[in-house]
């Protein structure tokens, strides 16, 4: 059979039938066509009409020209709407108008063309004229097709029109289109008619049939011009779609006060409240409401001007929603008392109005509490839980020319402030003289997070999503933007520096952590709390019961699972308070490191370093313990009935000690300027730091191996860990804690380190005449952990995926300098699909996983399994947990939220399914 190139609205069914479903329909008929369609198969009044296919328009770009028997089927769908209308195209005395409209499966807002009133010619004008006794409309609809034929099927620009327009008006003295008379537009229409055949070379058409058939080629056209094919490059939509071409027989809602036109939203799309909110205008077209020519009236009123219209609208509307079962975005126009809808989609709304709405729908029995949850997308949930940039404010400024940089956006949310190019400077403005402040350095080290946690946000050239900077920036909240490689930071000279566009220590930047953008000056933000967002909560909750089901997934042997849990990444009872608030049910990571960096610690920390002797080092960690003892004995409070895994010391020594190259100078101006005093000890200092350089820090002596290299660190530590556990046992706090080692590699590394923390454990239980259960466990970061994973589960009882070093260890890309240099290349050019530090590779690191996870659960098969690298907030990453089979993901506590959510996703989207296994 050959293929049918046209659709009228009400073959609806048939074109499901060829296209086997409703997103191949909406692919075939284009969005607005689509809907047209299934409006007239609900019953709702839209004027009669018919589609062209995308798939003539696919045919038309190859060849030129229309598929055989498009024409004709074409002219065979005129005469049934001929018949519908009672009119007749090109006929004076009952004469058929129709608009020719483009619409893509996805919507191209003003990027392709539109032909109104097109049928009208020099005799169907008189007939139009006798029939509607209404000059002045008719010659305005003459001159409206004459502007658009020429300026869409001839491509002439619009000033050809408007500036004879212009002239006649200001030569008349008027300053609106609505003070033209019927003679006035009559004129124009004589003008308009000279101009068209100036440009375009001959007569405006008075073939109907000819416009009719250059309208349609013109919107074809239209798919392949300038602006649509940028518009879908930005918009990732595919050039091979094609649009559709929608001939609707045109209603004129300025037919006289019985008239009118209007646009709604069947609920508030800025708050969600459930009150339809639009306006309309009567005696108008469409686009004078839009182009708010006149002052339009709320919808309201049209229940006073014309109740029998208002009530069938109000009625249709409601229907409209219950079909779509979405808040709906209606076009419609009355003709001489006829109600017509003209479009309907789901409206565009703000993260707050698409929560509530979408609780409300739940609620009223509309959609399921699934569907609920579905429908509020991680992004939304971001948008809400972080200051944004008023929008607004956004576009002046990126009009104005205040961007500056881009880099990769490690943490999101907005922030203003004034730039330091130090942690102590920045801390010490925002602390003393109460400025606001963005820390920007080339890069950031564990001695500068005093200077980040002081400051609104955090701007560095270097360094890429999973760089120290970004990794607390995240933890803390703080907005941040990292490896802005375009931007030079002088540090000398306390500057920055793009193109030769400079900033200054202590002017205001705006640096956006959601977008990677950084502008020059202020933008205005908005603020919002999660304890003030209680539709947000409601949601949430719903997530959460969603996804602990405890039928979701089902284990390779057949038993039943719940989906994912959420846990946070938090080293201080404060982070661990907030991450319970944000619906965290355990730690999943608490890098005990960062609690050596505090002030009166580090000293100590270098002490024990550095001590010559056994006894010495002793006597540095027993001054640390009770510090320790202090913070876990917090964190076990604020986590009370909930695991709280506690990673053992993992950075390498010289992270911890002062900066060899300052240390250096300052020797070196000692020895210049004769000062003797302390020379020494610097010196001693200097020499020390240089033995333990190493050329690859990051695969050095650091994790493990520290800890089998200089096992007190980790006894001191674990001790700790356990008198605090005794305590707050003692205390009547339940705790679940967790040990974790960290940056495993051979099996052998836990025999070594592991029996010996266990018996310290065992004696402080004994000590402390109290019972808890505890885990001992490791991390895998490192590709030979994953395989080795069966090994490593005899002694292990929970495995957490350090995602962070395990995409560096499996790539071989350095995490921290990666995205400074060629991954955001690679990137754009196609070589990655996204950036693995930021989004789980599934088919290298994510494969590593899955086989740790089988192999592991092998020898153990209640083993624990989580993830605490940066992809522990991702969703797409989230995703891939669920599926093969992790019982949690460990995140900032800022992105719980969004990882609750997306758990839930995850959980519904493959609810019932068997958890992917490596074969
Ligand atoms: C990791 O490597 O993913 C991890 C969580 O550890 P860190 O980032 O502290 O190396
Ligand atoms: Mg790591």
């Amino acid at each position: 059979m050959a293929k049918k190139w046209i659709y009228l609205f009400e073959e609806v069914e048939q074109a499901e039938k060829y296209a086997g479903s409703w997103e191949g329909v909406r692919g075939l008929l284009g969005g607005i066509g689509s809907g047209l369609a299934d409006m007239t198969r609900a019953g709702v009044p839209v004027p009669p009409g018919f589609t062209v296919t995308t798939e003539a328009c696919n045919e038309f770009r190859k060849t030129g020209k229309f598929p055989n028997g498009q024409w004709d089927e074409e002219l065979a769908a005129l005469k049934v709407v001929e018949h519908k209308t009672g009119k007749k195209f090109g006929d004076p005395s009952k004469p058929l108008l129709v608009s020719c409209r483009s619409g893509a499966k996805f919507s191209m807002p003003g990027m392709m063309n539109t032909i109104l009133n097109i049928g009208l010619n020099d005799k169907v004008v008189d007939g139009m004229i006798k029939l509607t006794k209404n000059p002045r409309f008719v010659y305005d609809s003459y001159r409206r097709l004459i502007e658009m034929f020429g300026t869409t099927v001839f491509n002439l620009e619009d000033e050809v029109f408007e500036h004879p327009m212009d002239e006649y008006k200001t030569k008349k003295g008027y300053k609106l289109d609505t003070e033209m008379t019927a003679e006035d537009w009559k004129t124009l229409v004589g003008t308009f008619m000279e101009v068209y055949k100036k440009h375009v070379g001959s007569e405006f058409p008075q073939d109907v049939y000819k416009q009719l058939e250059l309208a349609t080629k013109a919107v074809f056209e239209s798919w392949m011009g300038k602006k649509a094919i940028d518009y879908r490059k930005a918009t990732n939509i595919s050039d091979d779609l094609g649009t559709a071409v929608n001939i609707v027989t045109m209603v004129f809602g300025n037919m006289g006060d019985d008239s009118g036109t209007g646009v709604a939203f069947t609920r508030n799309p800025s708050t969600g409240d459930k009150k339809m909110m639009g306006e309309y205008l009567l005696n108008a077209q469409g686009e004078d409401v839009v182009a708010g020519i006149r002052n339009a009236d709320p919808i309201e009123n049209l229940g006073k001007a014309m109740p029998e219209v208002y009530k069938q609208f109000m009625d249709i509307t409601a229907k409209l929603e219950k079909h779509y079962k979405d808040m709906q975005d209606v076009e419609f126009t009355i003709e001489r008392g006829k109600l017509w809808m003209l479009q309907t989609r789901n409206a565009k709304r703000t993260a707050k109005a698409a929560i509530k709405n979408s609780l409300d729908m739940a609620n009223e029995g509309l959609i399921s509490k699934e569907e609920a949850v579905l429908r509020v997308t991680p992004e939304i949930v971001d948008m809400l839980l972080h200051p944004q940039f008023d929008e607004t404010a956004l576009k002046t400024a990126e009009k104005s020319g205040a961007y500056y940089v881009t880099g990769v956006n490690a943490s999101p949310g907005a922030a203003v402030g004034q730039v330091y190019f130090d942690a102590d400077t920045a801390e010490r403005m925002a602390k003393e003289e109460k400025q606001k402040v963005i820390m920007v350095r080339p890069f950031t080290k564990p001695d500068d997070v005093h200077g980040m946690i002081a400051s609104q946000g955090v701007l560095t050239s270097e360094g890429g999503a999973s760089s120290h900077a970004a990794v607390v920036a995240r933890q803390f909240g703080i907005p941040c933007v990292v490896g802005a490689s375009k931007m030079k930071v002088d540090l000398e000279n306390r500057i920055m520096e793009v193109d030769g566009k400079v900033v200054k220590e202590s002017e205001w930047i705006s640096v956006d952590g959601t977008t990677g953008k950084v502008f020059v000056g202020k933008i205005p933000t908005v603020e919002t709390k999660i304890e003030e967002q209680t539709d947000l909560l409601t949601l949430l909750n719903w997530a959460d019961n969603l996804a602990a089901r405890p039928d979701i997934r089902i284990l390779p042997d057949g038993r039943k699972a719940p989906g994912l849990q959420v846990w946070a990444n938090a080293d201080y009872p404060k982070d661990a308070r907030r991450a319970r608030s944000y619906g965290a049910v355990g730690i999943g990571l608490c890098r005990t490191e960062h609690m050596f960096f505090e002030t009166e610690r580090l000293p100590v920390v270098q002490r024990m370093i550095l001590a010559k002797t056994p006894e010495d080092r002793k006597a540095a960690l027993d001054e640390l313990l009770p510090s320790q003892r202090k913070d876990f004995d917090g964190l076990f409070e604020a986590m009370n009935g909930y695991p709280v895994i506690i990673r053992l010391i993992d950075p390498p020594l010289h992270e911890f000690m002062p900066d060899e190259e300052k240390l250096f100078e300052e020797c070196v101006t000692m020895r210049v300027k004769g000062e003797t005093k302390g020379l020494k000890e610097k010196e001693d200092l200097l020499a020390a730091i240089r033995g333990m350089h190493e050329s690859n820090p990051m695969m050095g002596l650091r994790g493990v191996r520290l800890s089998i290299y200089m096992p007190q660190i980790v006894e001191m530590q674990v001790r700790a860990i356990f008198e605090a556990a005794a305590d707050c046992t003692l205390r009547g706090i339940v705790v679940k804690p967790e040990i974790m080692i960290p940056l495993t590699g051979t099996v052998k590394e836990l025999e070594w380190i592991q029996p010996r923390l266990e018996r310290i454990g065992k004696t402080v239980m004994e000590e402390k005449k109290v019972n808890f259960h505890y885990k001992f466990g490791t991390m895998i970061e490192i590709p030979r952990a994953a395989v080795t994973a069966s090994e490593l589960a005899t002694r292990a009882e929970f495995f957490s995926f350090g995602t962070n070093d395990l995409t560096q260890m499996t790539f071989g890309y350095s995490r921290d300098d990666a995205e400074r240099n060629f991954l955001i290349t690679y990137v754009a050019e196609g070589i990655l699909p996204k950036n693995p530090f930021q989004t789980l590779d599934r088919g290298g690191v994510g494969k590593l996983m899955q086989m740790a996870i089988n192999d592991g659960r092998k020898t153990r098969p209640e083993l624990e399994v989580g993830i605490c690298g940066e992809h522990g907030g991702d969703p797409e990453s989230i995703e891939w947990c669920h599926m093969i089979g992790n019982n949690y993901v460990s995140c900032s506590p800022f992105r719980v939220p969004i990882a609750r959510l997306a758990a839930a996703h995850s959980a519904l989207k493959y609810s019932g399914q068997k958890i992917i296994e490596d074969k």
